[in-house]
Parts: C-alpha cells; sequence; structure tokens
C-alpha cells in the first residue's frame, strides 16, 4: 500500500533512507554492541555531543535523529535495547489514528506510520503489520464524527461500520451492545521488540554509538550538566543529555518527575486458537479496541503464530519498573476469560498460550512529557508514554532531536508544567 505523508521527514537525507547492505552487515557487529560484548566506543577529545539514556523506543528513535542530524551520539541502556523488562520490549504495539480527535496525536501517529513502513522496508523486516484496526463503541458520538471528519482530512484511509456490517464481516465477535464501528484498514500492529532493536542496529550501522551502561541518578550544583557517573563509577562527558528512561524516569529524577509519572503493572494474554481455526489471525481479525467496555479491553489476532492477544488499557495496581514478580493473576486470567465469553466465545475456554507483565508509565493527563530540566539547560527528560506511545516514536524522535538543536518548539502539553503529580 502507499502511504502519504502529511509532512515528508525533511531532517532524513535521501542516503538514510536505503541502508547499504554493508552497513546491514554491520548491524551484525552492532548487534554484538547491543550484547555489550563489543569495546566501549570512545569519544572525540571535547566528549559525545548527546549522550541519551534509556534505549527504548523513545530513546532509539530519539538518538537515530540526532545521530542523522550529524551529532556524535552515545545511546546507553543498563539492560539494553528493549529488553524484556522495558515498556517497548513486548511483542506488539498498536498503531492506529484514532485519537478521539487530538489533532497532534493523530497527526503524530500518521507521519510515525510512515517511519515505520520505511524502517520495515530498508529492513525487509515484518515490522509493521497490516492488520487493520478496528474501534467498536456502543452508540454514536459527536467524538466519533469530528475524530473521522479529522482523519479523512489528512487523508487517513478510515471506514464507517454500522453493527450489522460489522457482525456480517466479523461474525467471530459478538457485538452486542454496541453500535459503531471505526475500522482503519491502513493500521495495524508494531512488532515492538523487533522494531527497537532494528533502529538501534542500524543507528550503531551508521555511526552511532550504543553501550550497555547504568547510569546514576545524575547531579550538577551548576545551570548544565558535564558528566553522568555510571553505577561502576565511570563518568561521561557530553555536551546535552537526554533522559528517555520510560518507568525508571521517577527513580532518577524524585524531585522533578516523582509521583508525575506512575508506572502501573500491566498483564497481556496470548490464547492459542483451536488448530486449523483461521478466525482470529489476520486477515480475518483486525487488530481491535472495545471503546465500549469500562476497562477498555483491547487486542490483536494471532501474529506469528503466538496467539491471540488481549490485554486491559485500564490501568493496573502501582509496580516498581524493578519489582521481582512479572506472573499474571488467576483474578487477570479469570476477568479475561470472562470479558472473551461475552466478546469472543469461541476463544473463553482455549489454552493460555503465552502472557507478559509490562508496565504503563502514566502521567497524569495521559500526555507524553517531553521537556528541559528545570534547572540544567543542557538536560531534557522524555516520557510518560501512558500506555499509547510507542506509536509515537519516529515523530517524538524527531521533536526532541529538534528542541535540542534548537530547532524546534516545545509543545504545551507535552511541559512539566502541564503534568500534575498524581493524587
Ligand atoms: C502492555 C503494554 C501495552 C502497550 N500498548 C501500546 C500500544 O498498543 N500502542 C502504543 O502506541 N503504545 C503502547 N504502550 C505504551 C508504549 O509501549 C510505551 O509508552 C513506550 O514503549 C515507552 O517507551 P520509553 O522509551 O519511554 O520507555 P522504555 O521502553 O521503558 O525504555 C526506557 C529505557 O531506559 C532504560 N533505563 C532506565 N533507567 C536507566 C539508567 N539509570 N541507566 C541506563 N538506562 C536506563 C531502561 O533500561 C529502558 O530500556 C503499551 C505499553 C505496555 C506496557
Amino acid at each position: 500500500m502507499t502511504i502519504v505523508p502529511e509532512d515528508p521527514d525533511t531532517s532524513v537525507t535521501p542516503a538514510s533512507r536505503s541502508v547499504p547492505r554493508r552497513h546491514i552487515l554491520g548491524g551484525l557487529a552492532a548487534a554484538g554492541a547491543l550484547a555489550g560484548t563489543m569495546p566501549a566506543p570512545a569519544a572525540s577529545k571535547r566528549g559525545w555531543d548527546v549522550i541519551v539514556v534509556g534505549a527504548g523506543v523513545f530513546g532509539a528513535w530519539t538518538a537515530w535523529n540526532l545521530q542523522r542530524r550529524g551529532q556524535k551520539v552515545l545511546l546507553v541502556d543498563a539492560w539494553g535495547a528493549a529488553h524484556a523488562r522495558s515498556s517497548s520490549g513486548g511483542e506488539t504495539r498498536l498503531i492506529r489514528t484514532e485519537y478521539a480527535a487530538n489533532a497532534l496525536y493523530t497527526r503524530w501517529a500518521w507521519q510515525s506510520l510512515a517511519e515505520w513502513h520505511a524502517l520495515a522496508q530498508r529492513h525487509d523486516s515484518p515490522i509493521f503489520q497490516e492488520v487493520g484496526a478496528l474501534y467498536f463503541y456502543p452508540r454514536e458520538t459527536t467524538k466519533i464524527e469530528e475524530s473521522i471528519a479529522l482523519q479523512r482530512s489528512l487523508g487517513i484511509p478510515i471506514e464507517k461500520l454500522t453493527k450489522a456490517q460489522m457482525a456480517r464481516r466479523w461474525p467471530q465477535i459478538d457485538f452486542d451492545g454496541l453500535e459503531v464501528g471505526v475500522m482503519q484498514p491502513t493500521m495495524g500492529a508494531l512488532m515492538a521488540r523487533r522494531s527497537v532493536q532494528t533502529l538501534v542496529e542500524e543507528f550503531v550501522a551508521a555511526g552511532g554509538s550504543f553501550r550497555a551502561f547504568a547510569i546514576d541518578a545524575p547531579r550538577s550544583e551548576s545551570a548544565s550538566l558535564t558528566a553522568v557517573t555510571g553505577t561502576g563509577g565511570e563518568t561521561l562527558h557530553a555536551r546535552q543529555f537526554i533522559f528517555a528512561c520510560g518507568p525508571w524516569l521517577p527513580k532518577l529524577f524524585p524531585d522533578v518527575v516523582g509521583g508525575r509519572i506512575v508506572p502501573t503493572r500491566q498483564e497481556v494474554f496470548y490464547f492459542a486458537p483451536e488448530a486449523g481455526d483461521g478466525r482470529f489471525a489476520a486477515p480475518h481479525m483486525p487488530a481491535w479496541v472495545d471503546a465500549g467496555d469500562p476497562d477498555l479491553h483491547y487486542g490483536f489476532p494471532d501474529i506469528e503464530f503466538r496467539g491471540f492477544k488481549i490485554a486491559l488499557d485500564g490501568h493496573g495496581p502501582k509496580y516498581d519498573p524493578d519489582g521481582a514478580d512479572r506472573r499474571i493473576t488467576d483474578q487477570g486470567l479469570a476477568d479475561v476469560r470472562a470479558y472473551l465469553a461475552r466478546r469472543f466465545p469461541a476463544l473463553a475456554k482455549r489454552p493460555l498460550a503465552a502472557s507478559e507483565v509490562c508496565q504503563y508509565e502514566n502521567s497524569d493527563n495521559g500526555h507524553l512529557l517531553v521537556d528541559r530540566h528545570p534547572r540544567w539547560s543542557n538536560c531534557w527528560i522524555a516520557g510518560g508514554g501512558s500506555g499509547h506511545g510507542f506509536k509515537h516514536g519516529p515523530a517524538l524522535g524527531r521533536h526532541l532531536c529538534d528542541l535540542v538543536l534548537g530547532t524546534g518548539k516545545p509543545e504545551p502539553d507535552f511541559s512539566l508544567a502541564a503534568h500534575k503529580v498524581h493524587g
């Protein structure tokens, strides 16, 4: 399919659009760097231009953009790019432009989709799977109409469906209590871990540096930060610093971020359909969001034989990302089976094939947090993905790169001032 980006990325040089084969092979060396098995990269005499801390989706796209703009960038992560406990380390993440008529996120998701497609194409890798995204709603609202109008104005393919149309198309879903569907045929699933790790390999192959390195909470008595220190005592110098540490941000910046980001425990379930039952895999099943459900269940078709994925967008209990227990609860499993019995009855008694426990990094109002540190002028903080941030990685990376290089304007909704400490 053809994606028409609303805003072609002028910051990316044509050469960077296609990675030559030798660079991809160079990616094998990068894989060694990602695993921390290569010698630590050295800074030039004047240190790094920028150190990016955190190789989740936000840090990876930011480092990638800065490197493309000629910066000497070191990307570090305590455990590795998109590792299993990071918020970016899951199997799949939904990309959709259905955003309750929020113009910024709708535009960012649409622009980002083009960048995800480009990454997938450069690596000939199934990083994005166009399974479509279906929202179902209990009734017509003006917000739905506004959202559809906004998306159509951007040229985003979208279909509005009645309950009868949905029931004909997806007879394996019980649409009881629902009236309206919004289908986005060009949206779908981003392969989360794979996409971030591919991007970081590309960043390294193109001359960026990656290092497995855990940073202590930064300290400085002056108006800027000159260096960060690793937990092992080694110091790294740079002109600018970006902290894209997801759910760990409150630990690194207890005074500045603190309760502005609250990680919550989120359980994810994969169910095995019956052998030979293709109704729960693409093209027969899209990714979906049940907007009529108070807990906002959502899910994905069976992708790469992992199973039919289902999770709750409703926030779980507060959670420490270093917490020891990442097993799903019996109650969570029972609740999700009860939901399946209502909406996807053929799956309600099927075996649980796999599960994950991840954490959202919630801001109080769901907006991303992207701002300069209030005391250190060369230090930036990015996070607050709040269960919807992954898709925006490319747009956020470009936005933050522009801020750091002085070529962009801050987004008021993303500022520290706009984010309250959770009550
Ligand atoms: C279950 C679940 C489902 C989701 N579904 C969707 C979805 O469908 N669509 C969507 O768009 N979004 C979704 N999200 C949200 C999205 O995945 C997150 O918002 C996004 O991945 C956050 O990325 P990040 O880079 O901010 O954080 P992370 O991915 O957590 O990365 C932060 C990194 O910082 C590193 N770090 C932390 N402290 C230090 C330190 N001191 N030194 C060095 N490194 C450090 C960590 O090791 C980590 O790798 C979902 C999230 C979850 C948990």
